[in-house]
């Protein structure tokens, strides 16, 4: 890729990381761009595959010059065999090491929902790596983390933490599930480690209990977690925050306020 330009050297590169992340072989993706099954992707068919990645989407521009770049013969059309060989070529360039600029952390206020991200020992560097090819996606959010967690983060990928908690043991997983009842969190990426016990699994406990009362998704893996990610770039990170859904919840604030009428009542 040297003879390219550097802003298509980073759209390659975002679409290897987006597809690498995915779980996507070249094999897999041709077919699902090869919209009409001819052994063949058109620019057209490229573009509305690009279209289908979500909130990463290329501009116009960017996806013709991908489009281009791929169609090594300059047919008008990509074959599996061209874009085999181009998406090697991307991936060696991709696994040289990267270094990454700061991101200025997002400006957050009293009403700011935030993207929560948390691990345990053993599975902070799988966590690393799921957000360091999803790094533009949480480079956008507000992200709250408890502290040995972010503190990596910021460390490792430069990305910014806009509200640090406690250590998981120390509390911080509790401060999360403060922040759920406060209506403060849209989605938890809490990759666990199933094989360990754990001194604070009271703690993670409640938070799985909270995230089921007040519906916030919730994924402790990352099989999970690519799912959520998917969910989220699709529709935003509100998408689940429709109330009426939540017919626990809605049960049992009727009970309270009847409740609360009934002792107001009483003398
Ligand atoms: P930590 O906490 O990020 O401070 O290590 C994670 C956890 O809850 O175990």
């Amino acid at each position: 890729m040297s003879n390219l330009n550097k802003e298509l050297d980073l759209s390659l590169l975002r679409l290897h990381d987006l597809l690498e992340s995915r779980w996507l072989s070249p094999e897999k993706v041709f077919s699902a761009a090869d919209e009409n099954g001819d052994g063949h992707i058109t620019s057209d068919e490229f573009t509305l595959f690009l279209s289908t990645l979500g909130v990463s989407a290329w501009s116009e521009q960017d996806s013709r010059d991908i489009f281009n770049h791929f169609d090594e013969s300059g047919d008008g059309e990509i074959d599996l065999k061209e874009f085999e060989d181009k998406m090697l070529q991307i991936s060696q360039v991709a696994k040289k090491k990267v270094t990454y600029q700061k991101v200025d952390p997002i400006p957050v206020d009293e009403s700011t929902r935030f993207v929560s991200l948390v691990a345990h020992n053993e599975m902070k560097s799988v966590l690393l790596k799921f957000v360091e090819e999803q790094r533009d996606f949480f480079s956008q959010v507000p992200l709250v983390t408890t502290g040995s967690t972010g503190k990596s983060l910021q460390q490792r990928l430069g990305i910014p933490v806009e509200r640090l908690v406690a250590s998981g043991p120390l509390g911080g997983d509790q401060a999360i599930g403060g922040m759920i009842s406060e209506n403060r969190i849209s989605a938890i990426f809490f990759f666990k480690d199933p094989l360990s016990s754990h001194a604070h699994a009271a703690d993670i406990e409640a938070l799985t209990r909270l995230c089921d009362v007040h519906q916030i998704p919730y994924a402790t893996n990352r099989a999970s977690a690519i799912g959520l990610l998917m969910a989220l770039q699709e529709f935003g990170l509100d998408w689940h925050m429709d109330s009426d859904e939540n017919s626990i919840l809605n049960k049992y604030n009727q009970g309270q306020s009847q409740v609360i009428a009934a002792v107001g009542q009483s003398k």
